[in-house]
């Protein structure tokens, strides 16, 4: 009888593991891929795609899935674009709502992948185009209109300064506050602590690098409120009681797992999945959850990457009839900050990497060119 394994989230982790099935050529089992979002967004260059000049197309960083999955059996494999509203674990049913219709769907499945990953909490009038929230023509428009809001500003201020926030800072004052020595914009990042990036060790590289491209780096500056003036500005409130006013408001902070559509009992305090050392959902067999939703040992994509090849793995050893296997993580933890497109602040576990060496491998394209292997599926 044919076995159907449901997999939500159509990006990094999703996509991945269907592409991964779907090379087995399983005579009976049929893959079910639910997603808001017909493209792939590559969002590691969200932060330079928000600058016109950089020239990033649309193509360059959305990649269709009906593309990808049309190389498999069309009999192997069903693509659902919608959100997955409700879901019940013990009867195996999760129920969309597809993006063309109002009418929802109740889909059965004999094992689930979760991979709906997380959206950053935005504060503020402004959505932010960093993740796939919406659907594709949605979220091409949002980076649209950032990218015009962004052109017209004369001030702007990046609120959050983990990562995103770092990298978008750096990719506008690139552009923009120190372009060949000419100061076009005034661009500031407010950090809610005393150090950038929650004091991790690059964290004052990356200080020096922000310097080098002209952003203003505001400490103890935390966020409370977010205003739109009748003139069309915005008024940003900080927990000192300051009131600042800039053009263009661009907040980076917060994750939030998008898990909404799973009963509590599976999620920790945050509302991220637990899972156990095979990223099993705790107390569910037969589903998995991998990347951002998990946030296990943090968010990241290639944390991600690792934990899609093992629970493709253990997806395909049940399926056979096999065992499992604990699930691998990285073996040390890396992180590179991109500073716009010619300097980066990194580290390779606790090794400091040099500016030029994370340049090379993330900051001069911030990977785009490994969208491709998602689309023709080289990445599983
Ligand atoms: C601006 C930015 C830059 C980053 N750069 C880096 C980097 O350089 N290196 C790095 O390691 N990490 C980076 N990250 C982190 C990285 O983006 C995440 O770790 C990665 O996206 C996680 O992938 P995922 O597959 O778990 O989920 P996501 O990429 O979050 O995708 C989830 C998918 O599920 C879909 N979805 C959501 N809810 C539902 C629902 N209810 N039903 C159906 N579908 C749903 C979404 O539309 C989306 O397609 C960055 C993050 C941001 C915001």
């Amino acid at each position: 009888m044919t076995k159907t394994v449901v997999i939500l989230g159509g990006s990094y982790g999703g996509l991945h593991v269907a592409h991964y099935l779907l090379k087995q050529k399983y005579p009976d089992v049929k893959v079910i891929l639910i997603t808001k979002n017909s493209h792939l967004f590559w969002n590691f260059a969200s932060v330079r795609a928000i600058v016109k000049e950089a020239n990033i197309q649309d193509k360059d960083i959305f990649g269709s899935i009906p593309e990808a999955l049309s190389r498999y059996p069309a009999e192997s494999y069903e693509l659902v674009i919608g959100a997955a509203t409700s879901s019940d674990l013990k009867s195996k049913t999760v129920t969309v709502t597809p993006s063309d219709s109002k009418q929802t769907r109740t889909i059965s499945y004999d094992y689930l992948v979760l991979a709906t990953g997380s959206r950053t909490s935005d504060l503020g009038p402004n959505l932010m185009p960093w993740k796939a929230n919406d659907g594709y023509e949605e979220l091409t428009k949002l980076l649209h209109e950032t990218q015009e809001k962004v052109q017209q500003a004369k001030h702007i201020i990046v609120a959050g300064a983990g990562a995103t926030g770092v990298e978008v800072a750096g990719e506008l004052g690139f552009e923009y506050a120190n372009a060949n020595g000419e100061k076009k914009k005034e661009i500031i990042l407010l950090n809610a602590d005393q150090e950038i990036l929650r004091g991790d060790s690059i964290s004052s590289a990356a200080r020096s690098e922000l310097k080098k491209v002209g952003v203003q780096i505001r400490d103890n500056s935390r966020v409370t409120d977010v205003k739109t003036t009748a003139g069309g500005k915005t008024e940003v409130v900080l927990a000192n009681g300051e009131v600042l006013v800039t053009d263009l408001y661009l907040p980076t902070m917060g994750l939030i797992p998008n898990t909404e559509y799973l009963d509590k009992i599976y999620l920790d305090k945050n509302g991220f999945v637990v899972v156990n050392d095979l990223y099993e959902v705790q107390g569910a067999e037969g589903i998995w959850a991998i990347g951002d939703l998990v946030g296990k040992p943090r968010c990241g994509f290639m944390i991600t990457q690792k934990q899609a090849a093992g629970v493709g793995a253990n997806v395909d050893a049940v399926l056979r009839g096999k065992g499992q296997s604990v699930v691998k993580g990285m073996p040390f933890d890396i992180l590179v900050c991109a500073v716009g497109r010619s300097r980066t602040a990194g580290r390779m576990g606790v090794v400091k990497m040099l500016s030029v060496m994370g340049w090379a491998a993330k900051g001069r394209t911030l990977g785009i060119e490994r969208l491709g292997g998602y689309i023709d599926g080289r990445v599983a």
